[in-house]
């Protein structure tokens, strides 16, 4: 199957800080990869330097199979993102927001897009009101629309559910899976929240102080550490018992 994201000895420095030591991870049409690790140990820097906004210290990122220093535009036309330390402008409508990264993203029959969001992520009574006035679980939606306004191939999500209510978590998670099953995107999930990447990730990348300490499927990591579910593994790497047998 097509890879649509390949890493290869990525790192990042700031100044003496080795945020990120040469990881290299690969992420496959239609696949939800699941990134871990405790606070601090590099998620959001890896994230960063795949949306274009860090530069790495040194190592390779293919998207698509291209990569930034040669097609950036064209990679950025093609992912998305979700990210807690970037908000939707506060002071415009949900609607006025979804329009412009419409426009900023050139999409054709953005009324139709617009609609076709609004229908599945139950945007009907957000569209006119102010995004700065929503709770977090309706702006939580209207980011996710605007994430996908631009159909992404690819789309990045740091901890997309970390302030949701159960209910509202559960229903972003089946829609992340039904979205992804019906147009076969590749997500990159770091998360918190064990049961959501046991639900949605295939695949698991456990990252600890820049590095990747472990990785597989979750059934696979739970067998091979003696755990009982994803969490106890978590906790077990996270600690800093790492030995692999
Ligand atoms: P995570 O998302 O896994 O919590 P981060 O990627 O945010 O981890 O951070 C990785 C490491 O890099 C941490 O030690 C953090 O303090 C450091 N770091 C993150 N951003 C910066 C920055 N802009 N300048 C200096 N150090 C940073
Ligand atoms: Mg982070």
């Amino acid at each position: 199957m097509t890879n649509l994201v390949d890493v290869k000895n990525l790192k990042k420095n700031y100044s003496s800080k080795e945020a990120v030591k040469n990881i290299s991870f690969s992420i496959k049409e239609n696949e939800i990869l699941g990134l871990l690790g405790p606070n601090g140990s590099g998620k959001t820097t890896t994230i960063g330097m795949l949306l274009g906004l860090l530069k790495p210290t040194s190592g390779e990122i293919k998207i698509d199979n291209m990569f930034f220093e040669k097609n950036r535009i064209e990679i950025l036309s093609k992912i998305n993102f979700i990210s807690p330390y970037i908000e939707l402008p506060k002071k415009l409508t949900v609607k006025q927001n979804l329009i412009v990264y419409g426009k900023l993203y050139n999409i054709q029959n953005l009324q139709d897009r617009i609609e076709y969001l609004t229908e599945k992520l139950r945007l009907e009574d957000l569209l006119n009101r102010i995004t700065g006035e929503l709770s977090s679980g309706q702006k939580n939606r209207a980011s996710l629309a605007k994430a996908l306004i631009n159909k992404p191939k690819v789309l990045f999500l740091d901890e997309p559910t970390a302030s949701l209510d159960p209910e509202i978590g559960d229903f972003v998670r089946s829609f992340l899976e039904n979205y992804k099953q019906e147009n076969k995107i590749s997500i990159l999930l770091a998360s918190h929240n064990m049961s959501e990447v046991s639900r949605l990730c295939k695949s698991v990348l456990m990252m600890k102080n820049g590095i990747i300490v472990d990785a597989g499927t979750p059934e696979f990591l739970i067998d091979k550490h003696g755990r009982k579910n994803l969490e106890e593994v978590f906790l077990k790497l996270s600690r800093g018992n790492n030995e692999s047998n």
